[in-house]
């Protein structure tokens, strides 16, 4: 079996989470196979290999799973970029739009020298705009986004084309 359908076999489709309407992926049967997870993180480093990866930034929550993971197998250091007012030093934010009100993420003003190439992991991608938002606090800090990495895209073609700006390196394991 390829490294897609493993993944597809344990993803969960959540009925109505969190709220009515929305299916949500669940990847928390990933988290019970460390095979499956040694996996995802081999197959995240052979694809990006080449792109010279300084930092890995993971978005809170489920980006720090496989973003810390993936920086310790490329021996680079990790950065957590949090909800509002969850980082206990001084931060910089990104506000987004949701589809009903908005969000804000921050990143420690002193996560990664101004020149460094930064690779962006959350589990998944759905229209690009927590990523979209993670990409200009990387900008702001002076760093280049040399590329993304998720576990799952919903719509592939389409969220992708929000992130090109930033990097044409976006790598998913699932589609
Ligand atoms: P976007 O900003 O691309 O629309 O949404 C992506 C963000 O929402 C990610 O941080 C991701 O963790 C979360 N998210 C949205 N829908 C799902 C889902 O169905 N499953 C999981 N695991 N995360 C989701």
């Amino acid at each position: 079996m390829s490294l897609e359908q493993r993944l597809k076999a344990v993803i969960r489709d959540i009925p109505d989470f969190p709220q009515p309407g929305v299916v949500f992926k669940d990847i928390t049967p990933i988290l019970k196979d460390q095979e499956l997870c040694d996996a995802i993180v081999e197959a995240f480093a052979a694809q990006i290999n080449e792109l010279g990866i300084d930092v890995v930034a993971g978005v809170e929550s489920r980006g720090f799973l496989f973003g810390l993971m993936l920086a310790n197998k490329l021996s680079v250091p990790f950065v957590p970029i949090r909800k509002q007012g969850k980082l206990p030093f001084k931060t910089i934010s990104e506000s987004y739009k949701l589809e009903y009100g908005q969000a804000t993420i921050e990143i420690h003003e002193d996560a990664f020298e101004a020149g460094c190439r930064v690779l962006i992991h959350d589990d998944l991608l759905a229209t690009g705009g927590t990523v979209v938002a993670a990409s200009k606090l990387i900008e702001k800090l002076g760093g280049t986004v040399a590329g993304y990495a998720f576990v799952i895209s919903l719509d592939f073609l389409q969220s992708r084309g929000r992130l090109t700006r930033f990097s044409e390196e976006v790598v998913s394991l699932v589609s």
